[in-house]
């Protein structure tokens, strides 16, 4: 997090703790940084990735190191090729190893067509150790270093890059389950708070239509519409296919002067409100 702070300058949370705190986001004091209670900025920040988690959502875990000139990077103790450390899937090798913090691009050569470990050892690897070493060497063979400097990767967006919001859609997704649907409902500041907050409900699928109680274990005489009585009430049909509905749409399309054919389900029924 500490990372994406110093980088994302924009990001409206980034600049909230910079008007509160300094421009160092309290990072560089321990005074301006410190709450009424005593605790850090940085310790509430952590706590809520440990929240975060807490959800299954893997937070802690989600920003990783992305290999590029590999000069940031330690070799044996930072987690940059698979999912392990190199210091504990080749024990034996990174105890003969004389630098343990070495970086990636100590340990990597170039000669132009191909690429090879550079070593440096207490003592020479034998026995175990060796067959280490050439597991390790065919690893490093397959490496490709690059001019740019390392970056930082975040693993719960496809962009790679954290938002606030990519990290809530995947803890409603985890909390909600298959009660939620991609639909995104962006909040209209032309309309009350609490028709807002109706449109993100329908999409999550909570308002207490007669198919949804059923699903939760409600006992109901019938799932069909209360008002058409020819379909099952779910939030589809309530929102949008319910023939008394549609007509509410038509008149009130028609009344707007906009064609009646762009409500055709729910996602054209909420997402542009
Ligand atoms: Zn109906």
């Amino acid at each position: 997090m500490v990372v994406v702070f110093q980088k994302r300058k924009n990001a409206l949370w980034v600049k909230i703790i910079r008007s509160i705190y300094g421009k160092g986001g309290g990072l560089d004091t321990n005074i301006t940084c410190r709450n009424i209670s005593g605790r850090t900025i940085w310790k509430e920040i952590i706590k809520a990735g440990t929240i975060a988690d807490d959800t299954r959502a893997s937070f802690s875990t989600s920003i990783t190191k992305q290999l590029e000139n590999g000069e940031s990077i330690k070799f044996w103790k930072d987690i940059w090729c698979g999912s392990e450390r190199f210091c504990t899937l080749f024990h034996r090798i990174f105890m003969l190893g004389s630098n343990k913090d070495a970086h990636v691009a100590d340990r990597i050569s170039h000669n132009g067509t191909s690429t090879c470990g550079i070593w440096s050892w207490i003592r020479s690897p034998s026995g175990r150790a060796l067959n280490e070493l050439t597991e390790i060497n065919n690893i490093v063979s397959s490496i490709k270093l690059t001019d740019k400097p390392d970056a930082w990767k975040y693993d719960l967006d496809p962009s790679g890059i954290y938002t606030t919001k990519s990290l809530a859609r995947k803890i409603d997704c985890l909390k909600l389950g298959n009660h939620a649907t991609n639909i995104s409902v962006p909040r209209n500041k032309y309309i009350p708070q609490k028709v807002n907050i109706f449109a993100w409900r329908v999409a999550q699928k909570k308002i207490p239509v007669r198919i949804e109680l059923d699903k939760r274990g409600i006992d109901l005489n019938t799932v069909l519409c209360l008002i058409c009585n020819s379909d099952i009430e779910s939030t589809d049909h309530t929102m949008v296919h319910c023939p008394k509905i549609a007509q509410i749409w038509f008149l009130t399309l028609n009344w707007w002067n906009q064609p009646t054919s762009i409500i055709s389900n729910l996602e054209d029924a909420i997402s542009n409100q």
